[in-house]
């Protein structure tokens, strides 16, 4: 049986990321969800287990000095990580399974797992970005600043990945993914049981 494909998704705060992915996963429900361990505090609208498992510095702490993390980074302040067991489990039993990371993150498993297949929400402007930002209206005008330079960090790695989307339009960005993933899954390595099945018909 082929393995899955992990892809990595990130894109600056701001970008729409969330958004696109809500959107993604209702038309294509099968593919898996790394759910990350955080230890900022839970916002208002977030359920435990759905994007993030919420837990202390010290669990996280844990975590890293056991090795359970795939990847792991500090973002204003606060510990981000993708827990390695579910992902590993996910892409041996073939399922596609999707990683939502800073630059940092996608980086660490580029390099650990370089088949992995990453992209890059881009916002269409900086102005659009910078009104998506302010516009969240929950959090405080320093944070937001942090945020925003943050974004323009990421931005500046965009070329690491493989592909860019940019999301200007939402149902197009969606489709972009989506051609993403259904490429990788035509690619020949992918297909060699089809290419055995029909010679072995000759
Ligand atoms: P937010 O606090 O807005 O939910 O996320 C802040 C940033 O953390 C985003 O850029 C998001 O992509 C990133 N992030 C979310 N989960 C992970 C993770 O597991 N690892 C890393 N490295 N970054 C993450």
């Amino acid at each position: 049986m082929n393995k899955g494909v992990i892809f990595i998704i990130s894109g600056p705060s701001g970008s729409g990321k969330d958004t696109l992915m809500v959107e993604l996963f209702k038309k294509c429900p099968e593919i898996k969800f790394s759910i990350s361990s955080i230890t900022r505090a839970m916002r208002v609208g977030e359920v435990e287990g759905v994007k993030y498992n919420f837990i202390s510095k010290e669990q996280f702490e844990q975590m890293i000095k056991e090795d359970k993390l795939l990847e792991y980074n500090s973002y204003v302040g606060n510990y981000y990580g993708t827990p390695r067991k579910p992902v590993e489990d996910e892409i041996e039993k073939g399922n596609n399974i999707l990683i939502e990371v800073d630059v940092n993150g996608a980086a660490q498993i580029k390099e650990k797992m370089p088949e992995a297949v990453s992209m890059f929400i881009m916002p269409p402007s900086f102005e659009e970005l910078e009104r998506r930002l302010s516009g969240r209206g929950t959090e405080s005008e320093e944070l937001i600043r942090k945020r925003m330079q943050s974004s323009l960090d990421e931005i500046k790695r965009a070329s690491e990945y493989d592909y860019i989307i940019v999301n200007d339009d939402i149902a197009t960005a969606v489709d972009d993914i989506i051609s993403v993933m259904r490429s990788c899954q035509l690619r020949q390595e992918k297909q060699k049981h089809i290419i055995e099945e029909v010679l072995e018909k000759c």
